[in-house]
């Protein structure tokens, strides 16, 4: 791989201020032709454990550091990942299979998430409480809570990593991460900048591993641990939270998701097709906020299919680097295995297939920009989280049934509505039971407001005040006087 800055490319885990070696490598291919890219150091249970001492050791002088000082050395990581953007982003695209523009966007972003907990880590006041008694004084502070652990998957290999260990970082908290062993370059050249900007050893930490269950026990159990922050499946995140529990550790879940997308008869129609293409096909369709379940109005239901058969035509398939490209492969073979059965499942079911609905030739990993029709509510498709470029649209008729259709899923992560009618959208949006909810637009994920699901979609918010909250303790003090 050829890069302005040749020094992003690391291939050693990054544990108390020092790259180093495992015991054997894990290969790390690009998605889009299966081309090898680097072998990476693969770490082990023992080399997590090495990593949560650092980061422990770390912590006092950390903590202790003024919000300023933190500030000064974070900004200079948010600078040098903006200098180095374009090579952030070519690795990305390679590892990942994401369209580079869209590589760009992921690297500004989470470059975004340093910035502003840069900025707001002045900001950790405490409160004076008018005391109950008074030969008594109340107040609260605020305090990091201590090492933070994270594991972080594939899909955003920069900005899930940024959007913890940020606020971690300028709350005073030193972090280990486990990224993806899909994605580890990326997550390295992180870490080599965060070195480079001056983050003093031990206080970011990463181990790369194949040995996920073992390392995972590590970061969830280790007695040196205050909390521990996951973004990836539902299955896993149960998993990792029910492992938490040995030692109550605190914890943040972002987890799977079913969003609905929601097209009244009062929408407007470009508006809802352009939010529909744009949250759907971003990254594949690889997005815990995908729209998963498109329901249309009947009397809006063939306009609307027709407008997005036409968006999606205009697609253009192929690698992330090359002129033009807007959808990549997916992030392997299994994964366009599972797009096909479920577009298998929904035709035998009687779902009709209007675009698409089969593998690629340009690489073992594409699967073709979908879209189906007659998707009812007991398909595997509106039931699972699909993770492809697969529109399943379906039809309905009134407000309450498409309310009650939306809710009824254990997922409770993004939901989206379009609609031009005030009233009935913020009835909608009160009335939807998720985390999150957009109308009238397809994108928005950003750094100053709350991101995080309810239901089994997790636990915890990242973005936003919220964001910064959840790696703080607030201690009550008490005073007699
Ligand atoms: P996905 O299906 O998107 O890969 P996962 O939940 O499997 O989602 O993976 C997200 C992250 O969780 C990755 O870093 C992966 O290595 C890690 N992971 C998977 N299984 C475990 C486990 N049993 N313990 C700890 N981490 C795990």
């Amino acid at each position: 791989m050829r890069l302005a800055n040749q020094d992003l490319l690391k291939n050693q885990n990054y544990i108390g201020g020092e790259w180093r070696d495992g015991a054997s490598a894990i290969e790390v291919r690009d998605p889009a032709n299966g081309e090898l890219l680097a072998r990476v150091a693969d770490g082990s249970a023992a080399d997590a454990k090495s990593a949560v001492a650092a980061a422990s050791a770390a912590f006092p002088a950390w903590k202790s550091k003024t919000a300023a000082e933190r500030a000064a050395v974070l900004k200079r990581w948010h600078q040098l990942i903006l200098e180095n953007a374009d090579d952030l982003a070519r690795i990305l695209t390679l590892e990942q299979g994401k369209p580079l523009a869209e590589a760009k966007g992921e690297i500004a972003y989470g470059a975004s998430y340093i910035e502003w907990y840069a900025e707001e880590c002045r900001r950790a006041y405490g409160q004076t409480i008018p005391t109950h008694n008074p030969a008594m004084r109340l107040s609260t502070i605020r305090q990091p809570v201590g090492v933070v652990t994270c594991i972080t998957p594939w899909n955003f290999p920069n900005a899930m990593i940024t959007r913890k260990a940020a606020p971690a970082l300028a709350a005073g908290c030193t972090v280990v991460i486990k990224p993806a062993m899909e994605t580890p370059l990326s997550a390295l050249a992180l870490c080599a900048l965060a070195e480079q900007a001056g983050l003093p050893a031990g206080t970011i930490n990463m181990v790369v591993g194949s040995d996920a269950p073992g390392i995972g026990k590590v970061l969830t159990q280790d007695a040196r641990v205050a909390k521990f922050t996951f973004t990836g499946s539902t299955a896993v995140g149960k998993l990792l939270m029910a492992q938490c529990a040995s030692g109550v550790k605190k914890m943040s879940m972002e987890l799977g998701g079913n969003a609905p997308f929601i097209v009244f008869d009062d929408a407007h129609l470009d508006t809802a097709v352009s939010a529909c293409v744009a949250t759907k096909m971003r990254n594949a369709g690889q997005t815990c906020v995908s729209a998963n379940r498109i329901y249309v109005h009947e009397a809006m239901h063939d306009a609307f299919v027709e407008k997005l058969r036409a968006a999606i035509t205009e697609l253009k398939v192929g690698h992330g680097c090359d002129e033009g490209v807007t959808v990549g492969p997916l992030i392997h073979r299994r994964a366009a295995e599972r797009v096909n059965d479920l577009v298998q499942d929904a035709i035998a079911a009687g779902a009709r297939v209007e675009l698409g609905g089969d593998f690629l030739s340009h690489g073992e990993n594409y699967f073709a920009p979908t879209l189906i029709t007659g998707v009812r509510d007991e398909m595997r498709i509106a039931q699972e989280e699909i993770f492809g470029p697969l529109a399943p649209v379906q039809k309905f008729s009134d407000e309450a049934e498409v309310i009650r259709r939306a809710n009824d899923t254990p997922y409770g992560l993004a939901a989206y509505v379009m609609s031009e009618n005030i009233r009935r959208a913020n009835r909608v949006v009160e009335a939807l039971d998720y985390g999150m909810v957009a109308c009238n637009a397809g994108v928005f994920s950003t750094t100053v407001a709350p991101f995080g699901g309810c239901k089994e979609s997790g636990i915890g918010r990242e973005g936003g005040v919220e964001g910064m909250a959840e790696f703080y303790e607030t201690k009550y003090c008490c005073f007699g006087v």
